[in-house]
């Protein structure tokens, strides 16, 4: 099967920018977008064609990726007569890499599917570094033909590809792995606050978890620093794991389902929001369970 070359990506941001730029390393033909104009300077300085527009990006690509924040921005980039879907005739292919919510793809992927465009519905697992390694591991829903068609593209992302289903399972497996990943992350948050509380060094907990093979996660290694030195520079910004985390209560409370400690960690989240802190490490929700204490 031929591989699409002409690849246009749209959203250069913490993640999209190192996406964007594995493309380049393994050689496809890669064109850009940005809201920013300033973000496509490093992308222009590698002979990458900067497009003025979305839709005069998808004129230049056989296949448009998407790496923006929200359904929001996804509108911005998709509809209107400067948006991709504009330029799209029967043919083209559009890959969302972006966390939306499972109704918004399913309902893109329906738009997509009237007007002959493929869709791929294709979030990613893993942050900043992950993405930089191009070791992400890709969700894929869709047509199983076309994400296999599209293998070494996303490949040129990501260590793996976890085939779902069709459109919108990507999204739905996306929400139930960072599911985990906010209830981990509250976890280590509440048990330093907690080791804290109870004049202990929060390192132990660390120290305990890594000696444990039972305990010892990858995900815990990563955060330790954050949690410890109260440094939350953000891989993965609070404001988005908010945005899943209300998409996961959504989908649960239109499936007639509770999740009574996912609704906690978004409580959390809300109030870490709040304070300021929405463009901080997810990590920044140990804040508002210290800083009562303090004041
Ligand atoms: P980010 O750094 O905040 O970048 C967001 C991108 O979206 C930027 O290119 C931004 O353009 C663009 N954008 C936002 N609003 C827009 C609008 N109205 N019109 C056009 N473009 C707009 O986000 P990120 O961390 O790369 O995350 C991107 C997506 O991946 C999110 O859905 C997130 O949930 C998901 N994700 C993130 C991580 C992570 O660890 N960070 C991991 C997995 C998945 P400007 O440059 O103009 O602002």
């Amino acid at each position: 099967m031929s591989v699409p070359r002409r690849i246009g990506f749209i959203g250069l941001g913490r993640m999209g920018r190192a996406m964007a730029l594995n493309l380049v390393k393994a050689g496809f033909q890669v064109a850009v977008y940005n809201r920013t104009r300033q973000r496509t300077t490093e992308f222009a300085d590698a002979g990458c064609e900067v497009a003025a527009t979305p839709r005069a990006l998808a004129k230049l690509s056989d296949a448009v990726i998407t790496m923006v924040s929200d359904p929001a921005a996804m509108d911005a980039v998709l509809e209107g007569p400067e948006g991709v879907l504009s330029a799209f005739a029967g043919g083209n292919t559009l890959i969302n890499m972006s966390t939306l919510s499972p109704d918004y793809t399913a309902a893109l992927a329906r738009k997509c599917h009237i007007a002959g465009v493929n869709f791929l519905d294709c979030p990613v697992s893993g942050s900043k570094p992950a993405a930089e390694a191009a070791k992400l591991v890709i969700l894929a829903g869709g047509d199983k033909a076309a994400v296999e068609k599209y293998d070494k593209v996303l490949k040129a992302m990501g260590r793996a590809v976890v085939y779902a289903g069709p459109a919108p399972a990507g999204t739905a497996l996306k929400l139930c792995v960072n599911l985990i990943i906010a209830q981990l992350t509250t976890a280590l948050a509440e048990s330093a606050a907690l080791a804290e509380a109870q004049a202990l060094d929060p390192a132990l907990i660390f120290d305990t978890l890594a000696e444990n093979p039972a305990l010892n996660c990858g995900y815990f290694s990563l955060k330790k620093d954050n949690i410890l030195k109260k440094e939350h520079s953000p891989a993965f910004p609070l404001k988005h794991m908010l945005k899943d985390a209300r998409f996961m209560l959504a989908e649960a409370a239109r499936k007639k389902l509770e999740l009574p400690v996912t609704a906690a960690a978004e409580a959390l989240m809300t109030r870490a929001s709040e304070l300021g802190y929405g463009d901080r490490d997810l990590s920044v929700i140990q804040l508002p369970l210290t800083e009562p204490l303090r004041r």
